[in-house]
């Protein structure tokens, strides 16, 4: 499971202050030094991990916890609490398009989990009754188009393609064809590439210019851990995402991508990608997510 090792080691820390009892503010500053250990070994980004325990430090050695009955427990809400608004707070939605449908471009690498999520988001808006529709605008791999007809199928959503047309064309009539058919979102799964390069951006750039996009997510790969976040930040400044998949949460993920991305990107995670099934996404809690980590 992810963020095992990151739960083991600040339930560690956590325990020893507990074996306390009232605690000084050098007892504070120790568990402090544990946790912020604990986060650089989960792989979360130095300077996220250096301010986050500067802000539960401060909260920590207030008088109202020093002085309370039961201090260390105090200690593990504020960082609970601080956990929960370093990833972004409260759960955030798709964005709402003025007129229908919502467009949603889905871009990351390859190998991130696009096309499957792309088919993941389309499923759980089926089930909510909405009409979703995919498109296939990732032109340079037929077994791309091919992988999207297969899941789309599976989904029992309905796949626009065009075969190794223009992307960007094929985006516009996506949606032209949405307005027609009645679907109220359009899930544009776009081409992915090993590394970021100008072509990949700018081609991902006209379509946005194209659609536009009421959201554009970015799929990241948390097992890629920091890597994933300098990903994440290259996209952002590139292409002003609204907003995270982090997928493959089921694996042995060590935390780093989950807990850094929101600060560094200041865009929210908005689901997270947890199995190879199509039913295996769940919206971003934060809070659920922080007393995971806390266990
Ligand atoms: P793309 O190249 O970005 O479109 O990536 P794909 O959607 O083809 O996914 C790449 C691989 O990752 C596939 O084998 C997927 O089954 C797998 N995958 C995607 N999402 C998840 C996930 O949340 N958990 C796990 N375990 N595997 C996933």
């Amino acid at each position: 499971m992810a963020f095992e090792n990151l739960s083991e080691k600040l339930s560690a820390a956590f325990k020893r202050l507990r074996s306390k009892g009232k605690l000084n503010e050098s007892d504070v500053k120790e568990a402090m030094r544990e946790v912020r250990l604990a986060l650089l070994e989960a792989d979360v980004n130095y300077k996220v991990a250096k301010d986050f325990v500067a802000k539960v430090s401060e909260r920590a050695v207030g008088n109202e916890v020093m002085e309370s009955l039961t201090p260390a427990q105090m200690v593990i809400k504020i960082v609970n609490e601080e956990l929960t608004a370093l990833m972004g707070g409260g759960e955030t939605r798709l964005n709402s398009p003025s007129s229908p449908p919502a467009v949603v471009l889905f871009c990351g690498l390859q190998g991130s989990g696009k096309t499957t999520h792309a088919a993941k988001l389309a499923l759980m808006l089926k089930n909510q009754g909405h009409r979703p529709l995919l498109v296939a605008c990732d032109v340079y791999r037929p077994a791309a188009i091919q992988q999207l007809q297969v899941l789309g199928s599976q989904a029992g959503v309905p796949v626009f393609e065009q075969g190794a047309g223009d992307p960007v064309k094929i985006s516009r009539e996506a949606v032209k064809h949405a307005k027609d058919y009645g679907n109220d979102f359009v899930l544009i799964d776009t081409a992915g590439r090993l590394q970021i390069d100008e072509a990949l951006m700018d081609e991902l750039r006209r379509i946005k210019e194209a659609v536009p996009p009421t959201d554009i997510l970015l799929v990241v790969d948390a097992m890629t851990g920091q890597e994933a976040v300098n990903v994440a930040k290259s996209f952002h400044e590139l292409l002003d995402i609204t907003g995270v998949v982090l997928t493959k949460l089921d694996g042995d993920a060590r935390g780093g991508a989950a807990l850094s991305v929101r600060a560094v990107t200041g865009r929210p995670i908005k689901f997270a990608g947890i199995g190879e099934k199509l039913s295996d996404l769940e919206v971003f809690h934060p809070d659920r997510m922080a007393s995971r980590i806390l266990g």
